[in-house]
């Protein structure tokens, strides 16, 4: 009954959240226009942005009718609340600015770092749904584990993409609005637009590969890069706008450490390239969530093997696995990611690099990198 009565709401949700799109396009001209469209980038393209070459094609929309209407048909897995392990978040400690780096996961892409004294927040979705609406739209299962009000004085703001699951306008509103003035946000091509509409003016579009330079609080003459990477994913906030904003992850490096954040992502021979091009990595964010039904997913969301297999690819010493824990988009159970990378973790070789996952909330201070070889003076490094 229980599961009858999940499946009907869903499908409510769905109706009343594709009439309101279709009325908000209609009525508002939600559509935003291709942004500084460049012919000389393989990813600029007349009609919006592309992903590069090396994984699967978006699928139609087509597709995801089929995939809506299996789900009406089929039986739907019942989703119990309280099934991810939690901790409490004390603002005090996350506000601490000490040397170093602490990272701490807020459940889903939502992370926290402390990097030298810079409070940075990752894709913060901390409003309780990843809906263009209040009261209805995915629901956070797993609630966010310290309130937008107790969050630390924030400096940098890193959002990947306009997808609600990442891009929350409420989060987004109340970081712009934080005691002792905005944070600086950072966003790929076009997404600028949307916070500009709510009210945000430190607001700075970046395409792939442009990186900017921090100051650290802590440091006398060092700062932190960050890079915005490409990822293979897509974008849209309304029926209209499909692509017509970029979609990205990050690389944040100082002399210490060096993170990256894949952004949401399907499986890519881009990752070997970036291997290529950026290694050492530290520390890798990966999602791990939202992969179900493979069919129609694994073009623009990874599952815990090929999360594994990116890992892998990226060569990267430590990786977390996020984008998961919180909010059901997709067909498995919002624990289901611990139990499937457990399987795959089974067949690694001995001494592979094996995703974390933490529970909601967990803090860690991230280990020191051996000391390397080189001078630290890499061409992926802007003072180079
Ligand atoms: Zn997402």
């Amino acid at each position: 009954m229980a599961l009858l009565r999940e499946h009907w709401s869903l499908l409510i949700t769905q109706l009343r959240l594709s009439s309101l799109l279709l009325a908000c396009a209609w009525l508002f001209g939600c559509a935003a226009p291709v942004v500084d469209v460049r012919p000389d980038k393989p990813h600029h393209t007349v009609g919006g942005f592309q992903n590069l070459p090396g994984g699967l094609d978006k699928p139609e929309f087509t597709d995801f009718l089929r995939w809506q209407w299996e789900r009406l048909l089929g039986t739907r897995l019942a989703q119990a609340f309280d099934t991810v392990a939690k901790k409490a978040v004390d603002p005090t400690l996350l506000g601490q600015t000490s040397l170093g780096w602490r990272m701490t996961w807020l459940g889903h892409a939502s992370v926290h770092l402390q990097i030298d004294g810079l409070h940075v927040l990752i894709d913060p979705v901390l409003s309780g749904r990843a809906s263009p609406f209040e009261g209805f739209g995915p629901q956070a299962y797993n609630p966010s584990p310290i309130s937008l009000e107790d969050l630390p004085r924030i400096d940098l703001v890193l959002i990947s993409h306009n997808h609600y699951d990442h891009l929350d306008a409420r989060t987004v509103r109340v970081l712009a609005r934080q005691p002792g003035g905005s944070p600086i946000f950072i966003v790929p091509l076009g997404v600028d637009r949307y916070l500009r509409n709510w009210g945000v003016e430190s607001v700075y579009a970046m395409d792939w590969y442009d990186t900017r330079l921090f100051n650290l609080p802590m440091r006398n003459t060092e700062s932190l890069t960050v890079e915005m990477i490409p990822a293979h994913h897509w974008s849209r906030r309304t029926l209209w706008d499909t692509n017509q904003t970029l979609w990205a992850g990050f690389r944040l490096q100082t002399k210490e450490l060096h993170l990256v954040y894949t952004g949401d992502t399907g499986y890519s021979t881009i990752f070997k390239d970036m291997a290529r091009r950026w290694a050492p990595i530290d520390w890798l964010l990966v999602p791990v969530g939202c992969y179900e039904p493979r069919w129609f997913m694994r073009a623009q969301h990874v599952n815990p093997e090929e999360a594994q297999r990116i890992t892998q690819d990226l060569g990267a010493r430590n990786a977390l696995g996020v984008h998961w824990g919180v909010f059901r988009l997709c067909d498995e159970l919002v624990e289901q990611p611990l139990t499937d990378l457990i399987k795959v973790q089974e067949q690694l070789p001995a001494g592979a690099t094996r995703i974390q996952m933490w529970a909601i909330g967990e803090t860690m201070q991230l280990q020191q990198p051996l000391l390397r070889a080189s001078s630290g003076c890499s061409k992926a490094m802007l003072r180079c």
